[in-house]
């Protein structure tokens, strides 16, 4: 089967020549062409973004998995990422097969799974016009200089590929990924087993009443035909002796010492037949899950005890500052309680993690000569505080002075301006400013987005779309926002309320915040129902 997958910045061409040389019957096409409105508005653009490697092998995985079903010959599928005029084609899919409905069948097939299963989506609508902002408190600002999170987001995918593997045990594998694909070693059920409590008698045997020859219990193995006239009583679970059976149910029988009279025969067998579940070599699990409760389950169940997941990242957390205290010690005047280190302790414990951690002050040599002397295996060094452009405010410094590159050294986004990204060899480092709720911010955007492209899930964290419940009053503020709030999905459609914060280091939302939503630059108030982006922190 031939397949080409492009995701591109450029115009789709309006014709698209079917690949030369491929054997075809049928070719059908699709072409999905950007729409003027959007949720109700006029829009003049969408635009695309997508986890791209994800995104290719997802749409490969989906025409691989169509084609069992309907077979097809070849496969193109053009997807353009960024803005997308309205009139313009933003999706191009053409698929040959032998025939013409195997071919519409599976364009069709396609284009739900493209929708379902790959990360591609519409990150924003450009409106036609400026929607009327009459209680816009400011007007939108020019961007500070510094990175937009979207491309710290996306440096960050590629700095961070899949880690190594290895094997670990079922009962050190649950949150992990999957990195190989597991398959059913045999079929799954391994034979015919009965699905109630009963008596087994032969399909093609109308007789009324039957004689009990044997009992078979789960975990029995008794092989035999059985004979016209002839019963087993068998229990749930239980191996049936043969093939071309029945089972009738206890509450369909009346039994008399050896004897079985048949009150009703229905058409339901009572059976889990041989490998209904899933046939030998078939793939019950695939690589990039993320092991729950119950796919360690089904991975006992096949005997799979030493999965292959992605090695747990190797990190190390310094919180820096002559202010901030143990937690359990009261701080002096002018002093603080060290909070980012529990907070970041207890992150990283989310996915696994123990983390090295230490407190510092904020000694530019002592430090200096922590990062000489750090570990070249760490993978994740964290620095808290420090991070800003102020006269103490050292990571940056430090980071070049010790061999790091710097990618990185402002967001374009508040809380969390100042940030670092910066790798020496196999370490990236992220300098993170002190503030608590900058912190949570920068955790969850981006130490979340390296742990999980590190890990190598197949579904990575991204930005969802949900509507407010409340009123938003932001300020209008130049940067874009990331407020903490509260999401819940109800009736299959995510509602998002904003908490109230006053400021970088107000941590009183934490307890609360399960989301970040993402509020444009420029943005003054947003009325309840509006359709807003967020980052879900928990899921
Ligand atoms: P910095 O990024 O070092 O400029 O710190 C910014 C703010 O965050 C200051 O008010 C610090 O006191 C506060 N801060 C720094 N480190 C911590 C910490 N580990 N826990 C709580 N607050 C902190
Ligand atoms: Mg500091």
């Amino acid at each position: 089967m031939h397949i080409e997958i492009q995701l591109t910045r450029e115009p789709i061409p309006d014709h698209w020549p079917p690949p030369a040389g491929a054997r075809m019957g049928a070719w059908a096409e699709f072409r999905g062409v950007v729409r003027g409105e959007e949720n109700g508005a006029s829009i003049a653009a969408l635009e695309y973004e997508a986890y791209e490697p994800m995104a290719e092998r997802e749409i490969r995985r989906s025409l691989l998995d169509l084609a069992a079903t309907w077979p097809c010959l070849a496969a193109q599928v053009i997807h353009r990422l960024g803005v997308v005029a309205v009139g313009a084609t933003a999706i191009y899919v053409g698929v040959a097969a032998t025939h013409r409905a195997e071919a519409f069948a599976l364009l069709a097939g396609f284009l739900n799974r493209l929708k379902q299963d790959v990360p591609i989506w519409k990150r924003r609508a450009l409106p036609e016009v400026e929607p009327p902002s009459p209680r816009k408190i400011q007007p939108a600002l020019p961007p500070e200089a510094g990175s937009a999170v979207t491309a710290i987001l996306q440096r960050l995918r590629q700095l961070c590929p899949p880690l190594e593997t290895e094997r670990v045990p079922l009962h050190a594998a649950r949150g992990r990924v999957l990195r190989e694909t597991v398959d059913a070693p045999e079929d799954q059920p391994a034979c015919d087993r009965s699905a109630v409590d009963g008596y087994a008698v032969r399909l093609d045997d109308a007789s009324g009443t039957f004689q009990i020859v044997d009992e078979i219990r789960a975990g029995d193995w008794k092989p035999r035909e059985l004979h016209p006239g002839q019963a087993v009583r068998i229990a749930t679970g239980g191996a049936l002796p043969c093939a071309n059976l029945q089972v009738v149910m206890r509450e369909a029988a009346e039994v008399r010492g050896p004897v079985l009279r048949v009150r009703q025969r229905d058409a339901e067998r009572h059976i889990r037949f041989r490998g209904e579940a899933a046939g030998k070599g078939q793939p019950l699990l695939q690589a990039g899950t993320v092991l729950s409760a119950g796919a360690l389950g089904l991975l006992a169940s096949v005997g799979g005890v030493r999965p292959r997941v992605t090695r747990l990242p190797r990190a190390l957390h310094l919180a820096t500052g002559n202010e901030i205290v143990a937690p359990d010690q009261v701080p002096a005047p002018g002093q603080i309680r060290d909070s980012n280190s529990t907070l970041v302790r207890e992150f990283l414990g989310q996915w696994n993690m123990a983390p090295g951690q230490r407190r510092l002050a904020e000694d530019e040599a002592r430090l200096a000569a922590e990062l000489q002397q750090l570990d070249p295996a760490l993978d994740l060094l964290l620095i808290s505080g420090g991070a800003s452009v102020g006269e103490h405010d050292f990571t940056r410094r430090l980071l070049a002075g010790a061999g790091f590159e710097i990618h990185i050294h402002k967001a374009n986004a508040r809380p969390g301006k100042p940030l670092i990204v910066a790798q020496r060899g196999r370490t990236l480092a992220l300098g993170l400013p002190g503030n608590p709720l900058a912190h949570f911010v920068c955790l969850n955007l981006y130490v979340r987005t390296a742990l999980a492209h590190w890990s190598g899930a197949a579904q990575p964290p991204g930005f969802q779309t949900g509507r407010l419940t409340t009123d938003l009053h932001s300020d209008g503020q130049a940067r874009e926002t990331f407020w903490p709030a509260r999401w819940r999905q109800a009736a299959g459609a995510a509602t998002l309320t904003p908490l109230r914060w006053s400021s970088s280091g107000d941590l009183t939302a934490l307890a609360e915040a399960n989301a970040l939503l993402r509020i444009a630059g420029g943005t003054g108030q947003l009325p309840s129902g509006s359709v807003v982006e967020f980052w879900p922190c928990q899921e």
